[in-house]
């Protein structure tokens, strides 16, 4: 089931009929308000998201769905208008996993969705029997699944969990994005290593302080990320 939020009919309609084609069901949304409705009472495989809606654009979608509820890990492709638009989308970091600019091709369209749906993450979990973690004033819990920042609780996904455990594990080793692709979503080799820069950035606005300038999760120019030591 994907949910498709397009405001123009044609699009929608042709999104749709090519879903339906590869046998896929659509439930479709022509608004931001509604896309939202309609994300918070079922789980979907897949949100094809346009960027320019009524009443709330797409990265405000984007962005509330990721906040939580039952889509929160639900891969989202947004539609744009132009590549710069994308690339702002993307690197604002909304949420989205993957941008395609119209006009599209269908044969495009259906790549990006097949993509999207075979990376399907389920993240190795962090065994709960791994002792607890302390970093500074973060608090990483395995047995409790549970991060806490300066004594709060912080809400993260599966893969946000998994790739803070493992450079909090060896403070000051750096990490290529290629070892930190590989240990957070395992062998699933249809993940690239921009989304471990996605994930980097989502991770640092939930646990540092000024995530402009992190002081938890530093960046290792021309070789990757490090936990900074402690
Ligand atoms: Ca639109």
């Amino acid at each position: 089931m994907v949910l498709v939020v397009e405001d123009e009919r044609n699009i929608r309609d042709l999104v749709c009929l090519h879903l339906a084609v590869e046998g896929f069901t659509c439930e479709t949304a022509a608004t931001g308000t509604d896309a939202l409705a309609r994300a918070g009472e079922r789980t979907f495989s897949l949100v094809i998201l346009d960027l320019m809606l009524p009443e709330l654009d797409g990265v405000s979608v984007c962005r509330a769905i990721r906040r939580g509820g039952v889509n929160r890990e639900t891969p989202i492709l947004m539609l744009t208008a132009r590549r710069e638009e994308a690339d702002k989308v993307v690197g604002l970091d909304s949420g989205a996993d993957d941008y395609l600019t119209k006009p599209f091709g269908v044969r495009e369209l259906m790549a990006r969705v097949r993509a999207l749906l075979r990376r399907r993450p389920s993240a190795p979990a962090v065994p709960a029997s791994d002792p607890p973690i302390a970093h500074g004033d973060i608090e990483l819990d395995p047995a409790r699944r549970r991060v806490r920042v300066a004594g709060d609780d912080v809400t993260l996904t599966a893969h946000e969990f998994r790739l803070l455990h493992v450079l909090l594990s060896e403070p000051g080793i750096v990490f290529t994005r290629e070892a930190l692709l590989k240990r957070t979503w395992q062998e699933d080799t249809f993940v690239t290593v921009r989304s471990v820069d996605t994930l980097i950035k989502r991770l640092r606005r939930k646990i540092e302080r000024d995530p402009s300038e992190p002081r938890v999760i530093l960046t290792v120019w021309g070789s990757g990320y490090k936990a900074a030591d402690v």
